[in-house]
């Protein structure tokens, strides 16, 4: 009996580490997103690449709600001014250290042109050409990432750009550019 009790502990601590490598994500729903206009599905899974982004505009937000809405006002000028099917981003991380659904795993993003289908697009809401995101910020954005590699969705040997290594802009900021430079799969291509 003790012994049966024992094996039932250690199973459910088993599907608790299992489960626990994904961080809780703010859903499209408690955002009050909009539905995507189209949604093309990414047809070889999983990605090589990981691209990072900063929003410059909307600006830095420091409570969920003023990070929800500044998801709603990027979906509505994605969706509405620029005339993309969606939030461009896959997943965007807010000043709360929460991580917002964008357009969610293996979906095509709009984000980087030539790897918007090979890619997860990951953006910091915020400025930072000088400052760089919170600690809590930047443990979101590697938590997520070691949830895509488990999930099959990011492959184990990704690759992780800056926008600004495959596009000319200035995203995602020097600051940001430099601190991604120090982790681990970050990679020094460059392609204008
Ligand atoms: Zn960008």
């Amino acid at each position: 009996m003790c012994n049966f009790i024992i094996h039932v502990v250690i199973f459910t601590l088993t599907l608790q580490l299992a489960r626990a490598t994904c961080p809780n994500i703010v859903s499209r729903h408690d955002w009050n997103a909009s539905s995507p206009t189209s949604v093309e599905n990414i047809t070889s899974i999983p990605v090589p690449f990981v691209v990072i982004h900063h929003t410059y505009q909307p600006g830095f937000c420091r409570t969920h709600r003023a990070c929800a809405a500044a998801m709603r006002n990027m979906q509505n000028y994605h969706q509405n001014t620029r005339n993309w099917p969606d939030i461009g981003y896959h997943f965007v991380i807010g000043g709360t250290g929460e991580i917002y659904e964008g357009r969610g795993w293996d979906v095509v993003g709009t984000h980087a042109p030539n790897y918007n289908s090979r890619s997860v697009g990951i953006a910091f809401i915020g400025d930072f050409r000088e400052e760089v995101p919170t600690d809590e910020m930047l443990k979101a954005a590697k938590d997520i990432i070691k949830c895509g590699v488990e999930r099959g969705s990011i492959a184990s040997g990704y690759k992780l750009v800056g926008h600004s290594q495959v596009k000319n802009t200035l995203c995602p900021g020097a600051s940001l550019l430099e601190e991604i430079k120090t982790w681990p799969h970050w990679d020094p291509l460059k392609q204008p």
